[in-house]
């Protein structure tokens, strides 16, 4: 007989088949640990977590950009309402001056009439926010729109601050203005303000949809405060020049956080750094 004593069958477990699959399973965690780094990364970078205590400016493009001739942004009116009821800015094309108010967003062209803005609309410039006062006062005395301004520094508490203000009121009389659509190639923002048609209003109520911009953002934006009107029956308004407020009411919201959204291409072949702070008080004042 030969001795054919066949091999003990190798029980589960043995060293063979216990490193294999300790090999897999290290595999396995390896793999679900670099999928999880991805997600977490993947969801901060969407800006997943928790949202910045304070209100927020959420501003697409740079008033740089703007001035530049920077009329075509990438950002549809879908977009931009979730990130605010309350702003200013433009449309695609420089057509108009687009006013914000209690979640409506309308589109001024140069005949003064407000039409509601589609969704598909485009903005090349704008700035909204959640608006949420902490501020209000009165306004009884009448002013003209540089004694506004200075009686609206006087009730904000910190110069370095970006603030939202709504003022509600009646004026003797109002001057605003809108721009005309531009072709491309587009011309700068001086040249194109150079278009503006201007429109007077007397006796009318309406809203001031403004924001206060601090010093130290020239370049992304204006410093100083930058105006809409709407009427109060919300037919028509403009990018307000000056004003005569009988009476009316302010209130005020400090924003803390800066929200920049750069549509693409915004930076290409252009100087976006240039001071351009004289030209653009010229064209918004
Ligand atoms: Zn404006």
């Amino acid at each position: 007989m030969t001795d054919s004593t066949p091999a003990p069958a190798r029980p589960a477990g043995s060293p063979g088949i216990r490193s294999l699959a300790v090999l897999l399973t290290a595999l396995v965690l390896a793999t679900a640990a670099a999928v999880m780094t991805y997600l977490a990364v993947a969801h901060s970078r969407a800006g997943g977590g928790a949202p910045p205590p304070g209100l927020t400016l959420f501003q697409a493009s740079t008033l740089n950009a703007l001035a530049a001739g920077h009329y075509d942004g990438d950002l549809a009116f879908a977009a931009l309402k979730p990130h605010g009821d309350f702003g200013l800015g433009t449309v695609n094309a420089l057509d108009g001056e687009m006013i914000a108010l209690d979640g409506q967003f309308y589109q001024i062209r140069t005949d003064g009439i407000a039409t509601p803005v589609a969704e598909d609309q485009k903005t090349p410039f704008a700035m909204v926010t959640a608006f949420s006062p902490q501020t209000t006062a009165a306004l009884a005395q009448p002013l003209d729109f540089r004694q506004l301004q200075a009686h609206l520094d006087g009730l904000l508490s910190d110069p370095n601050l970006i603030y939202a203000v709504k003022i509600t009121g009646r004026f003797r009389w109002l001057k605003a203005r809108s721009v005309p659509r531009q072709t491309p190639p587009y011309p700068s923002l001086a040249v194109a303000a150079g278009r503006q048609v201007i429109f007077e209003f007397t006796d009318v109520e309406g809203t001031i949809v403004g924001f206060r911009l601090p010093a130290y953002l020239q370049g992304v934006n204006l410093p100083g405060y930058h105006c809409h009107f709407l009427t109060a029956d919300r037919r028509r308004g403009g990018h307000l020049l000056d004003c005569r407020m009988e009476q009316g009411r302010v209130e005020i919201a400090a924003l803390r956080n800066l929200y920049l959204k750069l549509p693409t291409g915004v930076a290409t072949g252009q100087d976006l750094s240039r001071d351009r702070r004289q030209e653009l008080e010229k064209i918004e004042n």
